[in-house]
């Protein structure tokens, strides 16, 4: 079944494309980008969407699916209620234009058990990257859900039993963070020892680390580790030039605190209270510092765990904060396209308009490449070809 979208402005993840183009795909892949002008393919299917705007795919970079808190989730009864949970939400973020998530833990590796699912073609759902378990110190930061390692050895084998279980990455839990009784935000936890042998071993094996780090420290070790994607944290110079230096990717993960100080919600007044309007100038200085030391940032919203933060229309958020704090839109939809996909060793299949790759679009009756707030205009989501959402 080929489908030919008529008239399009693309943005192909990278730039938006001179003129306009018609686009030609099948289920299985993207197959032609054809000029205006030159003559129509064959298609079975063709939808004129003159005035609108085509992207990939939106990719957001950092979520928590199937969370139910921080309880520990492993027994049958639970891994079910997660996994019916994750199997609802991975069709719902259609309807934001998203067609691949990461997922960055959950108990019970349960996850990992969606996506083959999804991609075994048994249920439908976007594409998840997923880390199942994550790796934290005894009592450390979601230690409910994760292996609690306390030496090299014990971290090292956590994360090859997580590849072993078909985990596309390693989650590290390099501080303490908010939602941990007992932990304490900023302060250290795993040691850079205990995560350069996750990293190396990650590396070896054609997988990838990424470190929550909400404190400097944390996230220095992180760095000099090797893991290839930071957290969270709000860098200084010091920090951002090791990470410039390692290759590091950041997720700045903005909107959760930007809606905590935004929140009208009297039940969140509580929250707004406590939170210091300085960590947003913070983050705002850490994204000055990714373009200023070069460092790639990879959009991600931290949705899932927490009901201000809601899957799918945060990540429009999050890409909002980024074009306030100084981005232009298109490179705040390169970081959710195909700066996302090559964070997440996915761009060979999705985050670009490009003969080859899958044909996880988004259609946009607005162009959010000019206005950034056009992605509310979102009109259609198509995942691997098939048309999953519209308006
Ligand atoms: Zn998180």
């Amino acid at each position: 079944m080929k489908t030919l979208l008529t008239n399009l402005n693309i943005f192909d993840g990278e730039r938006c494309l001179p003129g306009r183009q018609h686009l030609l795909f099948d289920q299985s892949s993207i197959l032609a980008l054809i000029p205006i002008g030159q003559p129509l393919p064959e298609a079975d299917e063709v939808i004129d969407c003159t005035g609108k705007t085509l992207t990939p795919g939106l990719i957001d970079g950092h979520v928590h699916l199937g969370a139910f808190g921080m309880a520990p989730a492993e027994s049958p009864a639970d891994c079910a209620r997660t996994g019916a949970k994750i199997a609802a939400q991975v069709q719902q973020v259609w309807r934001y234009g998203i067609t691949t998530l990461c997922n960055c833990g959950v108990g019970g590796n349960v996850d990992i058990l969606v996506r083959n699912l999804i991609r075994d073609g048994v249920i439908p759902g976007c594409r998840i990257v997923a880390c199942g378990r994550g790796i934290s110190i005894t009592g450390g930061h979601g230690w409910p859900i994760n292996h609690q390692c306390d030496d090299e050895l014990t971290a090292l084998t956590a994360a090859r039993v997580q590849l072993r279980e078909g985990a596309d990455l390693v989650k590290l839990f390099a501080t303490g963070g908010m939602g941990t009784k007992g932990s304490i935000p900023n302060a250290s936890q795993l040691t850079e020892g205990q995560m350069k042998v996750c990293a190396d071993y990650a590396k070896q094996v054609g997988a990838f680390t990424r470190a929550h780090a909400t404190g400097l420290e944390g996230a220095q070790r992180a760095a000099r580790a090797g893991v290839r994607i930071i957290d969270h944290v709000p860098m200084d110079d010091a920090t951002a030039q090791l990470m410039a230096g390692q290759g590091c990717w950041y997720c700045p993960t903005i909107v959760t605190r930007y809606r905590i100080l935004h929140t009208e919600d009297p039940r969140y007044q509580y929250m707004r209270a406590k939170a210091n309007p300085g960590d947003l100038e913070k983050k705002k200085q850490a994204l000055q510092r990714c373009r200023q030391y070069g460092i790639p940032v990879l959009a991600g919203t931290d949705a899932g765990p927490n009901e201000m933060v809601t899957l799918g229309d945060s990540l429009w958020t999050e890409l909002g904060i980024y074009v306030e704090y100084d981005m232009t839109p298109a490179e705040a939809l390169h970081c959710a396209t195909a700066g996302a996909a090559r964070a997440l060793h996915l761009e060979n299949q999705t985050g670009s308009i490009r003969p080859g790759l899958c044909a996880d679009l988004a259609v946009f009756d607005g162009d959010p490449t000019q206005t950034i707030a056009d992605v509310a205009t979102l009109c259609m989501t198509w995942q691997g070809g098939v048309l999953r959402w519209h308006r």
